[in-house]
């Protein structure tokens, strides 16, 4: 893509009531923008790191089977009702509103009311279990402090997945592979997450989350500095410098962003709407559920939180809007044919290529691709062709290496 082209233009300042550093980036790199407290609209590159992350999330929910669905955001009263949720957490997490003639509706907050119904038509013996599903679907929730930018949004995006299992065994099972496949879409989305055990509800032991730990997170973990052991502070009973239960680690404390929360929860749901199944003797039981969140607009908010420095963004590589940007410094025929030439062969190469042709100062350029956060940053200038390089440079470092073509395709391989 030409950033000639491209309508957004970095700004020198994010609005002065915007206190998140995500959103301040994000809104000054050009890659968002705010419309209220809570609420962002994703401009082309914002987009294309949101699509890049729920990419990642959707593979690896199809590798464990999940198959993909997408329930409407806007709801009916009834099944709420049926779980009490209309009224409990009711309009202190639902927008609730009515519409012609007075019919009660709410906006998905999540959606174990509708799924459950919804699996209920097609699942009558064990014969079909166990099945999972999942969407990936703006959710909406009447957050009391949407101060934190992407990380905490009034609409946001999540994914939410839903299995539905003939036993506790199974569940468990499944429960186990699903942590593994969300370890894995953090580690490509560049955070380290830490499994962390929080309340169970009323339907299991625990629930357990994926924390980030960052001084900039909202939660508080204790975790052992020896072994996997880690809680949440809402069910804690230690606090830092106690002995770990479970080995000889020292506890500590740190703050933490919650990207992601897996639930057993067994028959909570199958229960409150009658959904049972016919087992290998006759019997009915009920189906045994689990469900699995990850929201994408939030971990990409997380990313910026985790990676940056006093320049701008530094995005991993699986997840920037363009592996490469290309920058054209000096305006004399030469510079622009060879920029011109090398952002062809790379559109050839199937490298994903943001060419900054505009005609600005090369400061601008440089500052500008800093705050943007491109992996790698290629300079062709009067001064590189002279050499016959290119100027090569990885976001994360410091130093520049110069590199014929040939030595730069090789590389970027
Ligand atoms: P929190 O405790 O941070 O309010 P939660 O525990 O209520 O979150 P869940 O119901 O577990 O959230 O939702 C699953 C996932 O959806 C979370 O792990 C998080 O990644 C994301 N998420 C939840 N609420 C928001 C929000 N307001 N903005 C952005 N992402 C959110
Ligand atoms: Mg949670």
């Amino acid at each position: 893509m030409r950033q000639s082209k491209l309508f957004t233009k970095t700004l020198k300042q994010a609005p002065k009531e915007e206190l998140s550093l995500n959103a301040q980036l994000l809104i000054k790199a050009g890659y968002v923008d705010k419309l209220m407290s809570g609420a962002y609209t994703y401009l082309p590159l914002g987009l294309r790191v949101l699509e890049k992350i729920k990419d990642i999330v959707r593979t690896e929910m199809n590798n464990l089977g999940g198959q993909e669905i997408l329930m409407p955001a806007l709801l009916p009263k009834e099944p709420w009702q049926k779980t009490g949720r209309w009224d409990e957490p009711g309009e202190e997490v639902m927008f609730q509103f009515q519409g012609r003639s007075g019919k009660d509706l709410g906006l998905g907050w999540t959606h174990e009311e509708i799924v459950t119904p919804l699996m209920k038509q097609f699942v009558q013996s064990y014969k079909d279990l166990p099945v999972a599903v999942y969407q990936i679907q703006d959710k909406f929730r009447n957050e009391p402090r949407a101060k934190s930018g992407l990380l905490r949004g009034l609409e946001f995006s999540m994914k939410d997945l839903y299995s539905f299992h003939a036993n506790e065994d199974d569940l468990l099972e499944y429960y186990e592979k699903s942590k593994t496949a969300y370890l894995n879409i953090f580690k490509h989305c560049g955070l380290e997450a830490r499994i962390v055990e929080a309340s169970g509800g009323d339907f299991s032991k625990f629930s357990h989350e994926f924390q980030v730990f960052t001084e900039y997170g909202e939660d508080t973990v204790f975790y052992c500095s020896k072994c996997d052991f880690a809680q949440n502070d809402e069910i804690c009973e230690l606090k830092a410098g106690d002995k770990c239960p479970e080995c000889e680690g020292e506890i500590k404390e740190a703050k933490a962003i919650e990207v992601g929360n897996i639930f057993p929860l067994k028959t909570k749901y199958s229960k409150d709407f009658d959904f049972t199944f016919t087992d290998k003797e006759g019997k009915q039981k009920p189906v045994i559920m689990g469900c699995y969140g990850i929201g994408p607009s939030r971990v990409l908010g997380s990313v910026v939180e985790v990676h940056h420095d006093d320049k701008g963004i530094i995005w991993p590589e699986k997840i920037a809007p363009f592996q490469v940007h290309l920058l054209k410094i000096g305006d004399s025929d030469e510079v622009d044919k060879a920029s011109e030439n090398l952002y062809q062969e790379l559109k050839e190469r199937e490298i994903e290529v943001l060419f900054d042709d505009r005609e600005e100062s090369a400061g601008v350029k440089f500052n500008d691709s800093d705050l943007m956060g491109l992996p790698v940053r290629l300079v062709v200038s009067q001064k590189t062709l002279k050499k016959q390089v290119v100027e090569y440079k990885f976001r994360k470092e410091e130093n520049s290496e110069e590199l014929s073509q040939e030595e730069l395709f090789s590389k970027l391989k």
